[in-house]
């Protein structure tokens, strides 16, 4: 079916009562990857594609192959620009057919935070596309060093949050709340009464960022908090390390010609299985069929 927005994502997964996984897009084997798990498992997802990562890769070829993708299967898809950080990466996504932008503005000064996001939120609603915004810091370094910690000082502080979205007119709203990206250093301790209040204080859904390395618990209690999208990708990235490395030291199929695409094909598999693992936890198993074809 052709992409969804993340505010018909996100009211769905709200009123079931479950979360939506969003999964970082770096090239074809993890969206083949990501996708393998959906079908399987008949969930909703989100495809993160990153400013950061654009090094690596051009957001219109990314754009371009989930698009394809989507159309092709009956499973309802959101493509997300992940942390945009500049005005031009925003335009180059609303302009690609993404359905969802991230405008992270949370290292501005918050009056500036407030002006740069609601000038994205005015260019997208008028594309019908959903704006993510987010407020506090989450703790880490996306793109960068490894291990992260979280700031409490940084944490969203819940009156700034309703001004925020108020004056934003954001359809999302990333929460800082003990979180972080990438690896956690030590064993993370989210606020829940924080993140309780933030729910209750809200009229949009929330997202939690920093997925990977949270328990099973911090996922399914944040989800009965508000949490409608988890960002999730250094788990995906441990197990195509993973993977690959298995690839190379088996002589099995080291001795086979097409080596490398034996290896990438264990790849696909080991980031689907991590996928799939946290579509289970999250509870979006089964629920596509909540979103009208
Ligand atoms: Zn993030």
């Amino acid at each position: 079916m052709p992409l969804i927005s993340l505010a018909d994502m996100l009211k769905t997964a709200r009123a079931g009562k479950f979360g939506v996984g969003a999964f970082n897009g770096v090239d074809s084997h993890y969206i083949d990857a990501i996708f393998d798990a959906a079908k399987r498992l008949s969930s909703p997802i989100i495809i993160n594609v990153a400013e950061v990562h654009l090094k690596f890769f051009e957001l219109e070829d990314m754009a371009a192959y989930v698009r394809y993708k989507a159309s092709a299967s009956n499973l309802p898809v959101t493509l997300n620009l992940d942390h945009g950080l500049t005005m031009p990466t925003v335009m180059r996504a609303l302009e690609a057919g993404f359905t969802s932008v991230m405008f992270d503005g949370s290292h501005l000064p918050y009056e500036e935070n407030v002006r740069q996001t609601a000038e994205v939120v005015k260019l997208a609603h008028a594309r019908g596309i959903s704006v993510e915004g987010e407020l506090g810091a989450v703790g880490g370094d996306e793109g960068g060093n490894l291990e992260g910690a979280a700031d409490v000082a940084l944490y969203t502080d819940t009156e700034q949050a309703v001004d925020y979205v108020r004056s934003t007119g954001i359809d999302a709203l990333a929460v800082a709340i003990g979180n972080s990206h990438g690896k956690y250093k030590g064993v993370p301790k989210l606020d829940f009464d924080r993140l309780a209040v933030l729910n209750q204080r809200m009229p949009v859904p929330l997202v939690l960022h920093g997925g990977s390395g949270l328990s099973v618990d911090d996922f399914q209690r944040s989800i009965s908090l508000g949490i409608a999208k988890i960002n999730f990708f250094t788990g995906m990235s441990q197990a195509a390390l993973d993977a690959m490395a298995s690839g190379l030291a088996d002589d099995e199929i080291a001795r086979k010609y097409d080596h490398y695409l034996f290896t990438m094909q264990r790849v696909r598999k080991g980031v689907s299985e991590a996928v799939a693992e946290q579509m289970r936890i999250f509870g979006s198993v089964d629920k596509a069929s909540h979103y009208a074809a």
